[in-house]
């Protein structure tokens, strides 16, 4: 069966990940940019990610059959420094057009800072001005609830529809605000902490299938790349039938993500 997933971070996984995934059913993925696990000490750093996520990681996954498609920005780690912040953003527009970006990601707050939230609204203005769709990180463990409703505000003031819009790293306490407000929802799956494989498959049995997804988020910390199916197996350990798994790994993404004109499923 095949499947997507829309958030991980190939530029720090092998290419034998690349292989594993498809193997086991991979047809797309999306990867966000994101904190390289170190602060970037200038704007010539993000032109050079920029184009590894636009021109080396599509040709990458092409030859194991994956569509490799991305989001750009300056992730919310890397956002206190406000000024730095604007330089990166005056050189997303050159890349907006590249044939593989859906939009702005992943945005949104990891402190919520002052700076952050500020640096945010600045993303959301340029994704409105562009027509573009988003991609949003929301902040770990006490700061989440607060944040993700911060976050739900600014993109409502900044004029974007809910609807081109998935909040990321859902978790009991902000899914039902998410999903009641219009947006999209995503569950990043991590092997042992926040939210497992098993947890994910309890808040679909509480929320339903609709406007969800799930993700492996796989980046350079400890992380799963087979995570989506993992949680698939769950599934079908719990005997869900096989249209709700295929909806939630494949057909909920392909129905969001096909929002953006650059998304298709043939590397
Ligand atoms: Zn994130």
């Amino acid at each position: 069966m095949k499947y997507i997933d829309p958030h991980i971070n190939m530029v720090s996984r092998t290419t034998d990940d690349y292989r594993r995934m498809a193997q086991a059913g991979c047809v797309a993925i999306t990867e966000p940019a994101f904190w390289a696990g170190y602060d970037r000490c200038s704007v010539e750093g993000f032109r050079d990610y920029f184009r590894q996520l636009t021109v080396v990681e599509p040709a990458r996954a092409a030859n194991y059959g994956i569509a490799h498609h991305t989001w750009l920005c300056i992730n919310p780690k890397e956002a206190e420094d406000v000024g730095f912040a604007r330089e990166v953003l005056s050189i997303i527009p050159e890349f907006l057009d590249a044939p593989t970006v859906l939009g702005i990601g992943e945005i949104g707050l990891n402190k919520n800072s002052r700076n952050e939230l500020e640096v945010l609204e600045l993303h959301l203005h340029l994704a409105a001005q562009r027509d573009q769709m988003v991609l949003v990180h929301t902040p770990h463990l006490e700061d989440k609830h607060k944040g993700t409703l911060l976050i739900m505000d600014a993109v409502a003031n900044a004029g974007l529809t809910p609807d081109r819009v998935l909040i990321d790293h859902v978790e009991e306490h902000t899914v039902g605000d998410v999903l009641d407000r219009g947006f999209w929802a995503g569950m990043t799956l991590y092997p042992d902490t926040k939210c497992t494989p098993q947890r994910a498959v309890d808040i679909l049995e509480r929320w339903g299938t609709e406007r969800i997804w799930m993700n492996s988020a796989g980046d350079w910390g400890d992380s799963d790349p087979l995570a989506v199916p993992k949680a698939r197996m769950e599934m079908q350990r719990r005997r869900h039938p096989e249209a709700m798994i295929e909806q939630v790994t494949f057909g909920n993404p392909i129905e969001f993500l096909s929002r953006s004109k650059n998304f298709r499923l043939n590397g």
